[in-house]
């Protein structure tokens, strides 16, 4: 039997992703939830109830109307709108979610990325990292990749090798699992030319070279 709370978590989890898609789609972010007072597109507070009208939950900036991103920290703000306008109890649960806050953090990498060209190097850094805590390896690989061909002459490339090999070593699996053997292998070079002490990547692409050998490509 489902437990109660379990229910009732799944229940707001769905209202929250349908208002989400509603305040996307929804252009009066300058009507104050509280008492319906009408901003201008810079307006920060309600002039009706001194109600923040765009506050960033994670920063706890108070940002005009207009911005999609927080000044401050880069995150993005409609979800901080859905956020703000439920009961700060459900709120805490919802932030619960690992996954739902990597994806705020991720999205928030990509656009720092955009409009603050000068540290992209930190940024796609962070942003590989995030994809390697949630075990997006693919993408982590792509990340890496980009890394390396972007920053050769980095500080950090003796770090991004090593995460790089491990990535690439760990989508091998994957591949493999889907007995995608020449795919696995190729993944499996890649790993141990960035680095060639991953003995672990060694000894897949060996299991992957056998299984390959058995069905006959
Ligand atoms: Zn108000
Ligand atoms: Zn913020």
């Amino acid at each position: 039997m489902i437990g109660k709370s379990k229910l009732r978590r799944i229940l707001i989890l769905g209202s929250f992703l349908l208002i989400l898609s509603v305040v996307s789609a929804y252009p009066g972010r300058n009507v104050c939830d509280e008492c319906g007072w009408i901003g201008l597109p810079d307006s920060r507070i309600c002039e009706g109830c001194q109600h923040t009208l765009n506050q960033c939950l994670d920063c706890m900036y108070t940002n005009e109307v207009k911005a999609d991103y927080c000044a401050k920290c880069g995150m993005p703000m409609a979800e901080m709108r859905v956020l703000g306008s439920i009961d700060p109890d459900l709120r805490r649960e919802l932030r619960l979610g690992e996954s739902a806050r990597a994806d705020l953090e991720i999205q928030r990498l990509q656009h720092l990325m955009q409009t603050d060209p000068e540290n992209t190097e930190e940024y796609l850094f962070d942003l590989a990292m995030r994809h390697r805590k949630i075990k997006f390896y693919s993408r982590e690989s792509q990340l890496w990749l980009s890394f390396l061909k972007r920053y050769p002459y980095s500080e950090k490339i003796g770090r991004v090798k090593l995460y790089a090999s491990d990535s690439l070593r760990k989508w091998s699996y994957l591949m493999y699992e889907q007995k995608m053997f020449a795919v696995a292998a190729d993944l499996l070079n890649e790993s141990l030319l960035l680095n060639p002490g991953n003995d672990e990547a060694r000894r897949w692409l060996s299991y992957t070279s056998s299984a390959m050998g058995k069905a006959g490509s």
